[in-house]
Formats: structure tokens, sequence, C-alpha cells
């Protein structure tokens, strides 16, 4: 029997790192992930290597059932290793699992709000040739085919995504027409940032057969139209816990003293997006406050009411590197 196993990784693109991948043919079913090989490519080709030591390792470290392929086809995240077998400097999942283990006590929760936006050649999906659609207003969480564009792909993507087994929390159509978003969630950091890859494959991967791409540029249309985000709503035992709120709180005042740390691996572009405008809180600024879209770290109203849960930093966007932000969030709130 031949299975196919689609081996994804994160290139060496700069500043935003993209998604790779390739198919490798097995002679069986896999039932974990150690029984899959490691597997090499050209990193001369992904800015990861120069053409003269050119090879690259992938290690394989999160797998789930490949939806577009079916039976037992599957998906695999990978790491990338340099031929000796340290880690790649591209590798920002190696740190990640560090901090996981390191804080593992802790049982931090992610929940990653991810915004995104259709492109049809050169314009978002459904706005007129050469020209702009109605001002924002209706379009947010909109029915009806002058409201929302891209829904059938929009659709199919969140079956692809359950059919995964991926823990996806809702989907919504966005403030501007052509952008969606769909959270993952909550789930522990490498779980939220693995799922959160495969899945933004699965959206490159769907739209292809629309002919459309999906991009996550933070501000894909400049002017008096929202920008997307990638919101990530996190916690941690104590701060779910009863006195949580206080827990809470301290963690936005540590937040505020790592401010440009944070803002260096939020995504690159979003500047653009962060201007104080458009439900965001300018670049250059800290706030944290209870139920403010316009704050940089906003707490649930339902958590002030309940004096525990979580709180949502509002400034990574929609291009973060989700294993980058989720250690940082737990290396600065936790330490
Ligand atoms: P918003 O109101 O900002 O649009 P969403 O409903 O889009 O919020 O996303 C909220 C996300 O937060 C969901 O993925 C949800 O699963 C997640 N979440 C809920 N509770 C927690 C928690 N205690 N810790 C971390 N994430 C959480
Ligand atoms: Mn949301
Ligand atoms: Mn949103
Ligand atoms: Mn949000």
């Amino acid at each position: 029997m031949k299975v196919m196993a689609e081996y994804i990784w994160m290139d060496g693109h700069d500043p935003t790192q993209k998604l790779r991948s390739k198919t490798k043919i097995l002679n069986k079913k896999i039932l974990s992930i150690s029984e899959l090989p490691n597997w090499s490519f050209d990193g001369s080709s992904t800015n990861q290597a120069e053409g003269n030591f050119s090879d690259c390792l992938l290690k394989p470290v999160w797998l789930c059932k490949d939806p577009i392929r079916g039976e037992d086809n599957i998906l695999v995240m990978c790491e990338v290793m340099n031929a000796d077998g340290s880690i790649h400097v591209s590798n920002t999942r190696a740190h990640l699992r560090e901090v996981a283990e390191k804080f593992a006590k802790e049982n931090a929760w992610f929940g990653i709000e991810q915004e995104y936006t259709f492109f049809e050649g050169r314009n978002p999906l459904g706005w007129p040739e050469g020209g702009y659609p109605a001002p924002q207003g209706p379009f947010y969480c909109g029915v009806g085919a002058d409201e929302v564009f891209g829904r059938e792909i929009v659709e199919d993507h969140l079956d692809v995504c359950l059919e995964a087994g991926l823990e996806v929390s809702g989907i919504n159509a966005e403030v501007m027409p052509g952008q969606w978003e769909y959270q993952i969630g909550p789930l522990g950091p490498l779980e939220v940032a693995d799922q959160m890859w495969i899945s933004r494959w699965l959206l490159y991967r769907i739209s292809e057969d629309y002919g459309v791409s999906a991009t996550l540029h933070p501000k894909p249309v400049k002017g008096d139209w929202n920008g997307a985000g990638a919101h990530i709503n996190f916690s941690t035992k104590s701060m779910r816990q009863k006195g949580g709120m206080k827990v809470i709180e301290d963690a936005c005042e540590k937040l505020g003293k790592k401010h440009e740390e944070h803002i260096a691996v939020y995504g690159a572009h979003n500047e653009q997006r962060l201007t104080g405008k458009h439900e965001t809180c300018s670049i250059s600024q800290f706030r944290y406050a209870v139920s403010d879209r316009g704050a940089s770290i906003r707490i649930p109203m339902q958590t002030a009411n309940d004096g525990y849960g979580y709180l949502e930093d509002r400034r990574p966007s929609a291009n973060v590197d989700p294993y980058q932000a989720c250690a940082i969030l737990i290396e600065t709130t936790c330490s």
C-alpha cells in the first residue's frame, strides 16, 4: 500500500517566513510521528542555505489526516535542521519547544484569531475592477452576495480543518469586504502553533482550487480599511482560577515593560496596521483595559466580571509567526 505524506515547513523568506511543502510516498500506513523518516530539501531554493552546501533536513514533528487527499494520507509539520542535525536558524519552533517544557506547570492556553484577505488578481475578492466597494460597516459577520465574498472557499476551508482534526473554534466575515477570520484554540503553545501553520497551509491550498489567493498582509489595502491581525487570547492556570484577575493585571504590567520586544516578533509591516484607528492601539503606545478594542491588551468583560479568565493581546498581525509569539508571551508573563 502507498501513503502520501505532505511534508510542510517554514522557509527562510525575509522578513516573513512562508510555507513550503513536498510529497513523500511511503509504503505503509503511519500511526505515529516517530514512524516518519527525516527527509532533505534544497535549502538554496528557500533562502535557507548556500548553493555549494545546500542540503537541509526536515524533521517531522506533528501530523494529521490529509483531508484533501483523504484515505490514509497525511499532512506532516516539520522542523528544519542543518545537515549535521543541529537546529537551523530559521527554525523558530525549537525555541518554543524549550519554553513550553520549562513553563509546562503554568499550563498556558492560547486561542489565535487568524484574519486574512482573499485576492483575485490585484483586487480583494469581490471588489469592483479599478474601484472601491461601499465604505466599511455592513460587511462584518454579514450575509448576502452584496455583503460577503468568498464564502464557498471559507466553508471548504472550515470543512477540511475539521476533517484534519484541527481545533477550530469559529469563523466570521470581517470588517473589510473579502476579509475573513477563523480561530484556533484554546490549546497549549506547540499545539496551537502547529495547528495554525497547518490551517494556513490548508487555506492557501484550498484557495488554489478557486484561482484565488489568501494573504496575511497586515494592511492589504491602504487607506480607510481595516488591517488584518491575529489577536492572541492567552491564559495560564493561575489566570483561570479564583483570584486570576490579579495575575492577569500583573501580566499586563510585565507586557508593558517589554512592548518593543513583543512588537519585534508580532509580524512585519505591522506599523501600517497599528495606527490607533480601525480598532487598534498605536504601535508606539501600550495600554491595557477591560473591554477596550482600542487597547493593546483587552481584558474581556466576562473575565473582569468573573474575576478570572484570560487576556487578549491585540497587537500581533495576521502574518505573525505563532511559534515566536507564543514563546515570548510565556517568557514575559511567567518569568
Ligand atoms: P473576539 O471577541 O476577540 O473576536 P474570538 O471569539 O474570535 O474573540 O476568539 C477568542 C478565542 O479565545 C477563541 O479561540 C477561544 O477559544 C479562545 N479562548 C477562550 N478562552 C480562553 C482562555 N481561557 N485562554 C486562552 N484562549 C481562550
Ligand atoms: Mn474574533
Ligand atoms: Mn477579527
Ligand atoms: Mn479579537
